[in-house]
Formats: C-alpha cells, structure tokens, sequence
C-alpha cells in the first residue's frame, strides 16, 4: 500500500463479472418473477423499491424466522423496556406488504438451496416440513449475518443468549424476569454489547463487560475511547478489558461463572454474547457464487453478485471502503437499506451504483453520544498510510453563553496533500451525531477540510454557532495545510527538544500541566518575548488549543519556530489517561 491515500469510490470495477441489465420496467414492462430472501433491512427495502419501479413484478420474500421487517436495532432497548410493547418492533406486517405493495412474504419459510442453472431455489415450510422448489428471474440475497458464538467450554449453558431476533429478545426478558437477574456479562464491547450494558444497567442489573480488546468500540482510536470506557465505569460498569473469554462454567449457586483468560471469574445469572457476527453466506457459498475474502458475498457497485441474476445485499455482502478502498463486512442498517435500494434499481434496468461504505455509526450510552466516520488512526496505520494529518478539538456544541452548553470532544484525520476527509470521530452530551452526519456527508462527496471550513450550517444560540463545530474543525486544519498554523504530535512529547510553554492563565496552570511545561500568560506574551528561545521549536498549548493558535500566531510573526498541542490540555489528559501515566517533557 503506497503511502499516499487511496482514491475513493473505485467500488468493484475490478472484479471482472459480466454486467447485465434486465429490460427497463418502466414504460417497457415485462413481468419477472423476483424472488428475495430475508426479509428485514436489505430484502424488505429491495422487494418494496421493485414493486415501485415495476408494478407487473412478481414479488415474493422469503423469511425462515417469524416476522419480517422489524427492528432489530430496537432490540436492546426493548430488553430495557424502554421500549415495553414487542408489537412496536414490528414496521410491517406480511399483511401489509400484501395490501399495500402485493408483496408476497412467506415467514417460516426456509430457503435451502439455489440451482443457478435452472433459476431455481428450494424452500421448507419450517411448520409443515414440506419442501418445494420456485423459480426466479432475479433472485436477492438478504439473509444477513450470524452472530459469532465461540467454541468455548460451556458456551452452550443455560443463561447465554445472543440477540439478533424478535425470540432472542423475548428469550432474553423472560429469563431476566424468571430468574432474579442482579448480575450480568456482556461479551464484547462493540456498539451492541455497549447499548446492552445500558439497557440491562437501566434494569437495576449489575453490568461486567469483558472485552478481549484493549478499549471499547473499535471504531474508535484508543484516546478517543478512553474517556467512553471512564464514562461506563462512572455508571456503574465494570469493564474487562484486555481480557479475552475463556469460557463457562455452571456455579454452584445456581448461576454461572464466566471466565477469563486473565483468570477472573465473573458470576452472573445472564450472559449475553456480542462478538461481532459472520456473514450469512451458505446459500451463495454452496451455490458458487464469489465470496470475498473478508467472508461476505462478493458485489459489484450494482450490488450484482458473481451471478447476473443473483443480488446480494445487508451484512451477508461485502463492500468497499470509500476512504481506505479495502474490502469488508460492515453490518450497519443503513448501508443495508441502500443496498437493498440499489440492487432493486439494478433489476430494474436502472444504473443506480451503491458509493461504498463508510462505517458511520453512532451510540448513545448513559447520556453521552458517541459517533465516527470514515478511517481511524489505527486503519490509516495498519494500511501504512502516512500522508495524513489529525487534529482534536473540543468545541460547544452551541454557543457557550446560551445556558446548556455542552462540549464536543472531536478528533478529524485528513490527507495531508489536498485535505481530503479521511475520517471523524466525536463524543458529548448534545450535538455530536449531527457534526458527524455532516462530516459523512462531505466525506461521501469527497469533500476537504477546506470545504468543512466553508460550510454554510444552520446557527441560532440554542442550536449550534456562527462557527459551527464543523466548521471549526474545517478551519483548524485548513490552517495546518495552509502552513499557517502547525500541530505537535502528542506522542513525540516525552521525546521532544521542543520548549513547551503553557498560555493559559498561572491558575489554570497551577490546578495541572504538562510535566517540563513553563507558563507564559497568553496576555503576557507580547512584553516577554525576550524570554522565549528563537534557537528552539515552542510548543504552545492551552485548555483546548485556541488561546494556543493565536499565541503561535503571534509568536510565528516574530520569527519563532512553534507548534500547537492540538486539543490542548483537554486533549492531554485523554492521552494521559490512555497511557496510565504522565507524559511530559523534561525539556525545559
Ligand atoms: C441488536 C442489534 C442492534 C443493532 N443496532 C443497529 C444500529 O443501531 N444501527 C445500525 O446501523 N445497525 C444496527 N444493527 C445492525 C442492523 O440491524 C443490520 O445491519 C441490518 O439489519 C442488516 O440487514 P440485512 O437485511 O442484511 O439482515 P437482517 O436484518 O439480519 O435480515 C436477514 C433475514 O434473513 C433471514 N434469513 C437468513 N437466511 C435465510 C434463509 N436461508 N431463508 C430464509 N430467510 C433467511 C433471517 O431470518 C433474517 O430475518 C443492529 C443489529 C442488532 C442485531
């Protein structure tokens, strides 16, 4: 992998599958028989937008479980009884799609095999056991993905569910209810196994996540996910972490004991394992279609598989990433949806291409938004990309003098040649999945920095600023590429020459510093210039890396070398926190 960064949206173009269109529906209908299994996100969307593009279609959705397009994003939140009432997971009924799109959805209804050559697919009737064959013009692939259950001792006890469907759920809520659950592990600290923490927490249970991993949610780079992981444990979580399961056991009490490779043993009365989950991919795999080598079955742009009359779309496909190019599984509900959206165009004849993926998630734990886009550090590092730059700000989420504001803590990673968006990460109370929604956004148009630091964004006092966040983060970066600003790397500060010098006021930096730091008074600085060396770089820093830019302006227009600490303290004591220990320079 060069060392540049790689061009986006550049989705399959290489595969070498034949591309093949069915004849436009529109105003040249010809009746297909277009057959789809699974049918939540990806199948549900794909068989409703066929129906939209070709009325004469014959559709029918296939469903081995017993409902078809519910939420399964809802799902932690009905075991928290946040949500009380099961029938509120349900968008859609097998009736509904019947009257309002004649749509044809069988649940329980297995597909078991494909016979590609005769356009053919085998189906069980799981109530009846009966088997019977349907043929298809074009088939959909939407089984969706397996949760991954590890081959552990124990692993099969009573009390250790997975939550993936309506039953699994249900399962889950009848247990805690049967048997007094005070005490439960969550395995995997992943935006499920998180969102599980909370809602079990909100059941007055107490929660252990053991995480085999050396942080929570791996979207996220490690300082960014530190002050997640203090978050959980100020609520009352009790985090594993770098400590992989190593299996169950019964105890003697009654309940379990899970265990750990570190040799912790946790009791609990429930267990819930969310290790990430596999491609659903038996049916396309025994039938020869192309799988990928990241498990998922492999798509072109038009979601086409290896198989001109076969799509595959949702968690089972693989796709590529829009920033890094890689290909990978990425179970996220929206890229689904939009799969499911542009494969139905595909079979209608139309040149609809799906962008690639992004990995936008968010999560809402304890009251703190979580959310990312795009690349992290740790990717941009494994890839050997080096031609990037990051920044960390920790703007209001609106303007501080309108009462409520609350900090956003973000951290940006561009290219450092043209200032393409290369990923966001953010975390605060209010606000945060907006500035990454817009940041996705920019990112998917292959936006710069620079195009951040011109965003026109909704401002009024109570929603956000006239320099909106995004437009911050735009602006802070755009200085560094610009050359008129520069950022020190966090990590070189224990081995830096640099002088650190500190411009916030001597009370803020008596209540805490960077180890080998002086202080200089922001106000002061001009009258004591004489102080600073002009033979050595300065690197300036603040509480948030504000007070810090003006001051290496200044100091830059008399003709000293300075960086900025970017993120300032705040940032500071993220990485300090990461690290266990203080990092200072002894540079002074
Ligand atoms: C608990 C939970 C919380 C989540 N939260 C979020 C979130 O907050 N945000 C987000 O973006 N994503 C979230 N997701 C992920 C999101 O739900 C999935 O990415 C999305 O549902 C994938 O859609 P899909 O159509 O590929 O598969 P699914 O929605 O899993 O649907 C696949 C369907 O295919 C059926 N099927 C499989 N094989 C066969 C077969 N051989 N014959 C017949 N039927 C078959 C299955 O029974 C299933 O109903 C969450 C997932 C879970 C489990």
């Amino acid at each position: 992998m060069p060392t540049g960064v790689p061009m986006a949206n550049k989705q399959a173009k290489s595969s070498g599958f034949q591309w093949y269109c069915f004849r436009k529906a529109e105003g040249n209908q010809m009746v297909k028989r277009v057959l789809v299994v699974g049918g939540v996100a990806g199948g549900a969307t794909c068989a409703s937008r066929v129906r939209r593009l070709a009325e004469d279609a014959e559709i029918v959705v296939f469903d081995r479980g017993p409902y078809v397009s519910f939420a399964n994003c809802g799902l932690p939140y009905y075991v928290g009884n946040v949500i009380e009432d099961e029938k509120k997971l349900l968008l859609a009924s097998a009736e509904l799609f019947k009257a309002r799109f004649n749509i044809e959805v069988r649940t329980d209804n297995e597909v078991l095999s494909i016979d590609r050559e005769r356009r053919e697919i085998e189906v069980k009737r799981l109530q009846t056991g009966e088997v019977y064959r349907e043929r298809y013009d074009a088939l959909v692939l939407s089984p969706g993905a397996t949760p991954i259950q590890p081959a552990l001792p124990g692993a099969d006890l009573p009390g250790i569910f997975v939550l993936r469907t309506i039953p699994d759920s249900r399962q889950i809520r009848s247990w805690i209810d049967d048997h007094k659950v005070e005490r439960a592990v969550i395995v995997g600290g992943g935006l499920v196994g998180l969102e599980m923490a909370e809602n079990l927490s909100r059941r007055g249970i107490s929660v252990t996540v053991v995480e085999m991993l050396d942080q929570v949610l791996a979207p996220l780079d490690p300082e960014m996910a530190e002050p997640v992981q203090e978050h959980l444990i100020k609520n009352g979580v009790t985090l594993h972490l770098s400590d992989p399961l190593a299996g169950f056991e019964q105890s003697s009490a009654g309940g379990l004991v899970v265990k750990t490779k570190s040799g912790a043993r946790l009791p609990a009365e429930l267990v819930i394992l969310s290790i990430g989950v596999r491609p659903e991919i038996k049916l396309a795999k025994e039938s020869g279609l192309e799988i990928g080598n990241r498990g998922g079955i492999r798509v072109n742009e038009q979601m086409r598989t290896s198989d001109p009359n076969i799509w595959a779309v949702g968690d089972a496909v693989e796709t590529q990433n829009i920033v890094t190019g890689e290909w990978g599984v990425v179970p996220l509900a929206g890229p689904a949806n939009r799969q499911g959206r542009v494969a139905a165009d595909s079979i209608c004849g139309r040149d609809s291409k799906f962008r690639g993926v992004q990995g936008t998630a968010v999560c809402g734990l304890f009251g703190l938004t979580i959310a990312t886009t795009g690349a992290n550090e740790k990717t941009l590092r494994r890839l050997g990309i080096t031609g990037y730059q990051k920044i960390y700000l920790h703007p209001a989420h609106h303007v501080a003098y309108y009462p409520g504001a609350s900090p956003i803590h973000m951290k940006l990673l561009f290219s450092s040649d043209g200032g393409r968006i290369l990923g966001a990460q953010a975390f605060g109370e209010q606000g945060v999945e907006k500035r990454i929604d817009v940041i996705a956004m920019a990112m998917q148009n292959g936006a710069s920095v620079f195009d951040l630091e011109e965003a026109e964004l909704c401002y009024a006092p109570q929603f956000g600023a006239a320099k909106d966040p995004v437009n911050m983060a735009g602006m802070i970066a755009s200085n560094v590429l610009r050359g008129d600003s520069a950022m020190a790397d966090w990590e070189s500060l224990s081995s830096t020459k640099a002088l650190v010098v500190d411009v916030r006021e001597a009370e803020e930096f008596s209540a805490g510093h960077i180890p080998g730091a002086i202080n200089l008074p922001l106000p002061q600085l001009r009258s004591r210039l004489n102080e600073l060396p002009r033979d050595r770089e300065i690197w300036v820093n603040c509480v948030v890396g504000q007070r810090a830019y003006y001051a290496l302006r200044l100091l830059r227009q008399r003709g000293f070398t300075v960086k900025n600490l970017s993120g300032g303290f705040t940032t500071y004591k993220q990485i300090e926190r990461r690290l266990g220990t203080a990092i200072g320079t002894s540079a002074t």
